[in-house]
């Protein structure tokens, strides 16, 4: 049956109880607290410069912000080709030519900074090639929604989602939620390494089965992991037992097996805090066996401060049809709608199946009424045909603000500066999407292009 929840949660995000030098106090203590051995890099002039000219871009043509002075620091925020990302202390992000600049280990309150500071929030839709994977980060919590890919499948350091987040810095020590929206490649086949590297408190699953490579390794990886707590849509504490049958995956024989997964409690309606003032709210859950496993994605809202995330995972509103057309009743969209239309209102819509003419009618999107739009797609076709699908996106720029992981995918394939491997000749890497969400300042959305 499926099982579908109404909204009572109410708004607890009203009134900021403390200011902005405390978050940055209380950021501080919770890093130095949480990882002492972490040392953060910071941006200095190079040996014989006296003095770094600061960017607006990452241009020699684009505006001057500022300069870095002999016995002065900035702490790094991102590498580039040719230039080092800092934040100035008002906030502003800014850019460091690397041939006028060097990197030394920051003293620990100015190593701080890089980690979300003035953007309280961060939002990342990594360009997997074909497919999704989304980190969001603040102050005390990283969660990441799907991590899968139908083109690029390497694994280990070359793993798209691994070797992004690497880019970050900090680098990211530790994810505190992954979300697994729902079991098919281009959500899940990136995600095993990342459960056994990054070890998360919580996996959130709708425990729908299949019997593919990457989600049979996912499932592995989490009962690998006697400390994560494992949470479905189908069982509430206790432990489960699956019957794996033998199969080949990576040219190596899986045989057969019984698996056990150790349950936490099971995946409800409850608004769960992840962190001081950021929570996840299930809007859909749904683990029962279905004709498609997109009809399992689990639909999160997360709120952020004030501000709101929907991310759909590859919820459908029916058949291929153009935007205009209702949602069917029994699709995730359509039940959406009937229950608790309120609830899904959001600030960034992380668009449904990769902005498929199945998914975000023009009823839903309205109900959503976002004025940010992710799209994460890729060259690789779905059952013939490359999405995203151009009425959607029509009718997404209609909206707002549209940003899209496919936008250099013909160029990217070689291209020397991506995320991963430079020039590896597979989808993804140089598309990567950066939201951010400052306390007291409008959303802002960027292509994060950087190499690592
Ligand atoms: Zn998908």
């Amino acid at each position: 049956m499926t099982r579908f929840f109404a909204y009572f949660q109410r708004s607890i995000y009203g009134s900021c109880s403390f200011c902005r030098a405390s978050i940055f106090f209380g950021a501080l203590l919770l890093i130095i607290a949480a990882n002492q051995s972490f040392a953060a890099d910071c941006l200095v002039p190079a040996d014989g410069a006296s003095i770094v000219t600061l960017r607006a871009a990452p241009t020699a043509k684009s505006a001057i912000r500022g300069t870095l002075k002999r016995n002065e620091l900035l702490p790094l925020i991102a590498l580039m080709p040719g230039w080092y990302e800092t934040r100035l202390s008002d906030g502003q992000m800014a850019f460091a030519a690397k041939r006028s600049t060097q990197i030394e280990v920051c003293p620990s309150e100015v190593g701080v900074v890089p980690s979300v500071a003035d953007s309280e929030y961060e939002l990342h839709a990594i360009d997997v090639g074909t497919g999704l994977a989304v980190l969001v980060r603040g102050p005390d919590f990283t969660l990441l929604y799907d991590a899968g890919s139908n083109d690029d499948t390497a694994q280990g350091d070359d793993n798209r989602v691994v070797a992004y987040l690497n880019t970050l810095q900090p680098p990211i020590q530790k994810i505190d939620h992954v979300i697994l929206s729902h079991p098919h490649r281009d959500h899940v086949e990136l995600l095993p390494d990342i459960v056994t590297r990054y070890s998360p408190s919580a996996v959130w699953n709708s425990g729908a089965f299949n019997n593919i490579c990457g989600y049979r390794n996912f499932l592995f990886a989490i009962a690998a992991n006697p400390s994560i707590q494992y949470h479905t849509a189908t069982q509430d504490s206790g432990a489960e037992s699956i019957e794996m049958t033998a199969k080949n995956c990576y040219r190596k024989k899986q045989p057969a097996q019984t698996l056990v997964l150790n349950h936490s409690k099971k995946i409800s309606n409850e608004t769960i805090s992840i962190g001081k003032d950021a929570s996840m709210t299930f809007l859909f859950a749904d683990g029962s066996h279905r004709s498609s496993p997109n009809e399992n994605s689990l639909v999160v809202r997360l709120d952020l401060g004030s501000r709101r995330v929907l991310l759909m995972g590859d919820a459908e509103a029916g058949g291929r049809k153009l935007p205009a057309t209702l949602p069917s009743d029994t699709s995730i969209e359509g039940k959406l709608l009937a229950c608790c239309a309120a609830d899904v209102k959001a600030d960034v819509l992380v668009v449904g199946h990769h902005s498929s003419k199945t998914s975000s009618r023009v009823k839903f999107l309205d109900a959503v009424n976002a004025k940010t739009y992710i799209v994460s797609a890729g060259p690789t076709k779905y059952a013939g045909i490359v999405l995203p699908d151009s009425e959607i996106i029509a009718e997404l720029e209609k909206r707002g603000l549209v940003l899209r992981t496919d936008i250099e995918d013909a160029s990217c394939l070689m291209s020397p500066d991506k995320v991963g491997l430079d020039a590896d000749g597979q989808p993804g890497g140089c598309d990567n999407i950066l939201v951010k969400f400052p306390r007291n300042k409008a959303i802002s959305a960027e292509y994060r292009r950087i190499s690592d």
